[in-house]
């Protein structure tokens, strides 16, 4: 118990300590919000006793779950059955597993990623932008809109056309009982919607609920902590405004103003230390920030001082760029620092190309977290689709994958027609092929395909026999049944598809080693969960997007392409305020030093631009002469006003806050401090 307390300040202590009720915790970056968590659920556990199973707590990314599980074992005993620590993603995997056969679904559902989800529409559709219908799939999912309701609300001509791909493609998914990432939370609330005793036994389940980055839930996700928390309203969120960067996965920073509407009876703690970042780098990352207009506007006070100046790094090009920072930490590495407690980051995940042949050269190893990523790759989704044919005969998508993989003489337009004629039979191609008389395949494939066909569905049904028995043999079978190493025999870069194959092996062996009992579409899923890569441990540094550095820390941080339509990247529904936050998130996850870093020239598709460098260098205070521009206000004592949580109130005096103004606001009897950018004149 005490080890829980003597790392807290008094405010994290309180906030604690408040364990019944809604509670919410807004603060900003490296104020200790996931220490807070975390701590409180060691305090329920260990303190007050909780079953570990009653508590759930939900972030973001498996990395920053993977993170929050060390600090909290650190704080408590050995537990026979530690708390559900996860992702709403795998939360909702979990959820499905029990419960989805409740919507007449069996339970060995394979889940899509964003690559086979955009190769199913492409099937149905090629006409319009697949990821334009992406997208829209997706927000009706999260608006909880089913084809039907799409159609209704169309407007224009190509709305009703995505409406009509929307509904091919569920029963896509259907048919071939596969789930897509918006369905692993779409599915889980509608089943806890429809039936109000699930929702009920599993709220009780789930007594004590946390959520990490609670700025980045959408309405969807609302609705289902809503749901998890009928029975008791115990929710502890926290959450910074500033760090939402979800906006386009239509995240929505009103869940965090609006809580204590959504959850009645909310206690609001607020955090204003900083513990991470040294004060130089605490102070270029409020200087940016304090240009967004949509804020709540919190204190953030250091609590690290001293601490090297911010360093700017300016190249004529990428690879230049890429050679001073391999240089950089090199030198980092010389002096002692290790591997582990250097990243570089970026806005875009294309920019890491040139760092890794910096790093590579210079010999300094690198985990890529996210980007283009180990599953990603073409002969790794094929043992994947190998393996979900397996476990699953009636999905045609991955069998069409395969079906020539490695060649079997197979021309596209037999597998077309045997597709055709299984599906006016309603069944799989699996299935068609198995259950038809060979005589009847040679009608319509040529006799030396129908026996292939034959046999291969014959091979495929042994294998996963074989895997039923032993899990663990299961890939010598798999191999020496398919040769599926052949697939890439002769071709130029064989040696690294089949070391990557043979990676893939060994995961899968990991996987069943430490978990014998389970099956292969578990591994399956969790495979496709893994939104990052964890390669080897060990003595690298880290790469990766800012989006994947969300709530992660390293003593010190690079930042490259900061250079205007790189980071503020503009264009297309690009949102400055957005990019703005992705500027500051990338900052604070500094503790020590802080190196920003621009180039006047970028090759970048197909062609090489100049470049001038980021708005965000000037805004930050880090331009020589760089002017701070004060803002002017309109109000004046007396005005009557209107903020989003406190409601309406009268303006009683006008002060400075740094570049701001700051209004002394009497609401309703309650005076209270608030900066003029967060309310409006009535
Ligand atoms: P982010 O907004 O980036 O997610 P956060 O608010 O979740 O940040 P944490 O990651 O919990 O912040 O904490 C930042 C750092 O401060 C960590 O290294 C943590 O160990 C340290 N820290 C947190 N609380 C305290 C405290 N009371 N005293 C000293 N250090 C603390
Ligand atoms: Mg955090």
């Amino acid at each position: 118990m005490e080890k829980i307390f003597e790392k807290l300040n008094n405010s994290q202590t309180d906030a604690v300590k408040q364990t019944e009720g809604p509670v919410l915790i807004l603060a900003g970056a490296g104020s200790g919000k996931t220490t807070t968590i975390v701590s409180r659920l060691a305090y329920l556990i260990e303190g007050i006793g909780i079953p570990a199973s009653n508590t759930l707590t939900l972030t973001f990314t498996n990395k920053a779950a993977k993170e929050m599980r060390e600090r909290a074992s650190n704080m408590m005993s050995n537990l026979a059955y530690p708390p559900l620590l996860c992702t709403f993603h795998k939360f909702g995997l979990l959820f499905l597993k029990f419960n989805i056969h409740l919507l007449g679904r069996q339970n060995n559902f394979v889940v899509i990623d964003s690559d086979d989800k955009k190769r199913i529409i492409k099937k149905i559709n090629s006409e319009l932008a697949t990821p334009l219908i992406a997208s829209e799939i997706s927000r009706y999912k999260n608006s909880l809109l089913t084809p039907d309701d799409a159609y209704k609300q169309a407007e224009f001509f190509n709305y009703q056309q995505i409406a009509k791909i929307y509904e091919e493609y569920e029963n896509y998914l259907l048919e071939n009982n596969l789930v897509d990432f918006d369905d692993l939370i779409a599915l889980t609330f509608k089943l806890l919607d429809e039936n109000p005793e699930l929702a009920r036994t599993t709220s009780d389940k789930y007594r004590y609920i946390m959520v990490d980055e609670y700025q980045d839930t959408n309405e969807l996700q609302l609705k289902l902590l809503q749901k998890l928390c009928s029975t008791h309203n115990n929710i502890c969120v926290v959450g910074d405004d500033d760090q939402s960067i979800y906006g386009w996965r239509g995240a929505h920073i009103r869940n965090i103003m609006e809580f204590d509407q959504d959850f009645i009876g909310t206690s609001v703690f607020k955090l204003e230390e900083n513990y991470r970042s040294r004060e130089p780098i605490l102070k270029v990352a409020n200087a940016l920030i304090e240009h967004n207009r949509s804020r709540l506007g919190k204190k953030l006070i250091p609590t690290r001082g001293g601490g090297e100046d911010i360093t700017i790094l300016n190249s004529s090009d990428e690879n230049e760029e890429a050679r001073k920072i391999a240089t950089k930490v090199n030198k980092l590495l010389d002096s002692g620092v290790k591997a582990e407690d250097i990243a570089v980051l970026y806005r875009v995940n294309v920019l890491s190309r040139s760092i890794e042949d910096g790093l590579n050269r210079a010999g300094i190893a690198y985990k890529l977290v996210g980007g283009l990523r180990f599953y990603d790759r073409a002969e790794i989704k094929d043992l994947i689709s190998y393996l979900r044919v397996i476990t699953n005969f009636h999905d045609d998508f991955s069998f069409k994958r395969i079906v020539n993989k490695p060649k079997r003489g197979m021309g596209k337009a037999s597998v077309d027609k045997i597709e055709l004629a299984a599906h006016a039979n309603e069944t799989s191609i699996f299935e068609y092929i198995e259950k038809i008389a060979i005589t009847d395949l040679e009608t319509l494939v040529k006799s030396k395909n129908a026996k292939t066909l034959k046999k291969f569905v014959k091979d495929i049904r042994s294998v996963a026999n074989a895997a039923k028995e032993s899990t663990y043999n299961f890939i010598d079978i798999l191999e020496d049944t398919f040769h599926l190493k052949d697939i890439y025999k002769g071709l130029p870069d064989e040696v690294e598809r089949v070391l990557n194959m043979d990676e893939f092996y060994g995961l899968f062996r990991d996987f069943i080693k430490n978990s014998p009992s389970a099956s292969l579409d578990e591994f399956l899923n969790e495979l496709t969960l893994q939104s990052e890569q964890d390669q080897v441990e060990g003595d690298s540094i880290y790469m990766m997007s800012i989006h994947a550095s969300k709530g992660l820390e390293f003593d010190h941080i690079f930042i490259i392409g900061l250079e205007e339509g790189f980071l503020p990247l503009v264009g297309d529904g690009s949102d400055l305020e957005e990019e703005r936050r992705l500027g500051y998130v990338s900052f604070t996850r500094a503790k020590d030093t802080l190196t920003l870093s621009h180039v006047d020239s970028r090759f970048y598709k197909g062609r090489r631009s100049d470049l001038q460098k980021s708005r965000f260098f000037n805004e930050a205070g880090l331009c020589e002469g760089s002017l701070i521009v004060e803002k002017n206000t309109a109000f004046k004592k007396g005005d009557l006003v209107r903020h989003k949580i406190f409601g309406t109130g009268r303006v009683n005096g006008v002060s400075k806050s740094g570049r701001e103004f700051k209004l002394n606001i009497n609401f309703a009897g309650t005076k209270r401090d608030i900066l003029a950018s967060f309310v409006e004149r009535l």
